[in-house]
């Protein structure tokens, strides 16, 4: 399978319901479509899911396997009812749980390695951006990557550039500064390792709406979007994946 078939994955994060659920489950129809759908929904709705004809993902994973880990989800619970996929190092999670690209890295590890793919979230906060210092910062994020997982294990990774500053703020990046940071997550994968960053999907998040995804998914190394509050919009939604097109 060419793993750059593009892909549009929508993050609800701590929202929706059985309603939304049901509509999506319904009103979101794939067939037409040439891009891959992931919805991550909280983790509680995700055995409430059925007839649907898209991916389930969690938003968040233990790094462990099972124990003594209060209130921790694990890859194969994920999966038992109905997960492919998993959103790690959210900026959300890595802020307000501390999550390290350490931790990040382990918590992707953990999936590919039970047979979840994760979709690693990066991206600079404001000041970095402002600094001119995003590509340093991009750098210990996806190192810490290379360092833990095998290329193996990375091939199967999917990575979203999701600069803090575009986040919920209704600011988009430009297609040229995705453009920009895509390019060089895939020549440092590139240089990690012979031809790994070419055949991986790199997704932008940040602000993506109907009006804006046509152009920054047309960027050559944009291969889709994670999509944060347009995603709770079925209407909004099915405009974007259509935008992948
Ligand atoms: C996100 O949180 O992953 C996201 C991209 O959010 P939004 O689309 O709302 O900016």
């Amino acid at each position: 399978e060419n793993n750059r078939i593009p892909m549009v994955a929508g993050n609800w994060k701590m929202n929706g319901d059985r309603y939304l659920v049901e509509q999506f489950s319904k009103g979101l129809k794939t067939q037409q479509l040439t891009c891959s759908v992931v919805i991550c929904p909280p983790s509680v709705y995700l055995p409430l899911f059925s007839g649907h004809d898209f991916s389930l993902g969690a938003q968040n994973v233990s790094h462990l396997e099972n124990g003594a880990h209060t209130g921790e989800l694990s890859v194969a619970m994920l999966k038992e009812v109905g997960s492919s996929h998993v959103i790690v190092g959210h900026s959300e999670r890595r802020e307000s749980q501390q999550e390290s690209s350490e931790l990040v890295a382990k918590k992707a590890q953990q999936a590919v390695e039970h047979g979840l793919v994760p979709i690693i979230c990066v991206g600079e906060p404001l000041d970095v951006r402002e600094q001119q210092t995003v590509e340093t910062y991009i750098a210990e994020q996806i190192n810490a990557l290379t360092d833990l997982l095998s290329v193996e294990a990375l091939a199967q990774c999917v990575i979203a550039y999701e600069p803090i500053w575009a986040i919920g703020t209704g600011k988009t990046a430009t297609p040229q500064q995705a453009q920009e940071v895509h390019a060089f997550i895939r020549r440092t994968l590139n240089e990690h390792a012979a031809g790994l960053g070419d055949g991986m999907r790199l997704l932008y998040g940040g602000s993506v709406k109907a009006d804006n995804a046509k152009e920054l998914f047309s960027q050559p190394d944009v291969d889709g979007g994670l999509i944060g509050g347009a995603s709770l919009k079925l209407e909004d939604f099915i405009a974007i994946c259509q935008a992948a097109n």
